[in-house]
């Protein structure tokens, strides 16, 4: 088979690291974007109200994520994220008024572990190796069957971090998939752990610099493009119908659907995708944080969880947040300030702030759900799935959306090989 044009729908960072392989292997790539913008679920705008650009939720990425760092490299844009240089994780307990920083080795050796003051709060060396039985989780298992929900280092850290990366509450989320994660972050030592954010913003460090880098390889990008239907014949793809236009594929062309996992089950009946997601509740406040030495802090027993501190803003994540999203703004505002305020020392009324709800944020990362989780593979010969909720083996993040881009690329380009 020859080399057609592949077709990359959806541009999510999924779609973009599966366009950007592509491209990178010589091909001629199509990206098509349903809505006006790029980045998906990882995307900044400005925002009137504030005056200024936000995220639409504070992404938070590691220094094992190689496939993102790989991903920028490519399109020039390594130099876009920033975050403290050492593996160090502030954390505030507002019930007891107490702070603490876990603050790993640089090396693979844990030896912090032996440091009263770089481990939580009131743990133990020996309390940290309960970890250990994520890693041989069974596949029903979840995180709050295999560690102890009633220690202080399950509320100090486990609990956090389980919530933070499965976006799931712990009684149901996966202990397997947490233990997937722990392997990568703290198999790689200290230098895997290291926090990294976007410097300006997700689509400055994420999207623009990959959409730039397309077009200088002559990619086409067509934003505003929805599919809404696809023909197939004799199992191969033949025709996407996208609102606008219909495309008509030569024999040798290949798609990538990189939509979220609803969009992609409508389009293909009888895919089988996962089903349940999770709320993610971000609020942004107006602040000036020219003072603030931190660049973010965990909460321990508030409804703030994760506290970000940019430019002119403090924002909050909160997730698994499904409790949260019916209630309205004008009364999370205030609720969510009172944690912040406390954590830096503030006195007055919120200022001005902007919530913002992701009600689908990523899929429930539940054992029931990661069975559902579809391979890169279809039945249709030409069309491959990427997204973060296919099966990459990891949870909803950035990491596993570039991942499943690049695999879906691969798998492109081994077909029209053969
Ligand atoms: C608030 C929030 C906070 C998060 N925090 C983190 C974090 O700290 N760290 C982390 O690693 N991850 C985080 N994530 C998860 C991360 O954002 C996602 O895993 C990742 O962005 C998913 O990328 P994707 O390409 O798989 O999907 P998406 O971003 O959903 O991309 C799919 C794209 O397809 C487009 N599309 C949909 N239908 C059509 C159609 N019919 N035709 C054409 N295009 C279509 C959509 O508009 C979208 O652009 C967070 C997510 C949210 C929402």
């Amino acid at each position: 088979m020859t080399q057609g044009r592949v077709h990359v729908v959806g541009a999510g960072l999924a779609g973009l690291s599966a366009a950007v392989e592509i491209a990178q292997s010589g091909r001629a790539v199509t990206l098509y974007e349903g809505s006006t913008q790029a980045g998906g679920r990882c995307r900044s705008y400005f925002d009137a109200q504030l005056g200024c650009r936000i995220d639409n939720g504070n992404h938070l990425m590691l220094g094992c994520n190689h496939a993102i760092l790989a991903y920028l490299s490519a399109v020039g844009a390594s130099d876009t994220l920033t975050g403290p240089a050492k593996p160090a994780f502030p954390f505030y307990d507002l019930g007891t008024d107490e702070r603490w920083t876990v603050a790993m080795s640089a090396g693979r050796v844990p030896w912090w572990l032996f440091q009263k003051r770089h481990r939580v709060l009131a743990s133990k060396p020996s309390d940290y190796l309960e970890a250990l039985r994520l890693l041989r989780a069974p596949a029903g298992a979840a995180v709050a069957e295999r560690l102890n929900p009633d220690s202080l280092l399950f509320r100090r850290l486990w609990a956090p971090l389980a919530i933070a990366i499965l976006n799931t509450e712990p009684e149901a989320a996966s202990a397997g998939l947490l233990g997937a994660v722990f392997a990568e972050m703290f198999g790689a030592g200290g230098a895997g752990c290291v926090p990294l954010l976007p410097r300006e913003g997700l689509s400055e460090s994420l999207v623009d610099p990959a959409l730039k880098w397309l077009e200088r390889q002559g990619a086409t990008i067509k934003l505003g493009a929805r599919l809404r239907a696809l023909t197939k014949d004799k199992g191969r793809a033949s025709i996407l119908h996208f609102v606008e236009e219909d495309v008509v594929l030569a024999e040798d062309d290949a798609i990538v659907l990189a939509v979220p996992a609803p969009v992609a089950a409508s389009l293909l009946p009888g895919l089988v995708a996962p089903d349940d997601f999770r709320a993610i509740v971000n609020a942004h406040y107006r602040v000036d944080t020219g003072r603030f030495d931190q660049s973010f802090v965990g909460l321990i027993g508030g409804t703030a969880e994760w506290v970000f501190v940019k430019p002119g803003l403090l924002s909050v994540t909160i997730s698994a947040a499904d409790r949260l999203v019916d209630t309205p703004a004008e009364e999370l505002i205030p609720l969510i300030w009172r944690d912040v305020a406390r954590t830096f020392s503030m006195d007055g009324e919120a200022p001005p702030a902007r919530i913002i709800k992701e009600k689908r944020a990523t899929f429930a990362a539940t054992p029931a759900q990661m069975a559902l989780r579809p391979a890169t593979r279809t039945e249709v010969g030409n069309l491959f799935l990427a997204g973060d909720w296919t099966d990459t083996g990891l949870p909803s993040t950035i990491e596993g959306a570039v991942r499943s881009g690049v695999t879906a690329a691969r798998a492109v380009c081994a077909m029209q090989h053969t």
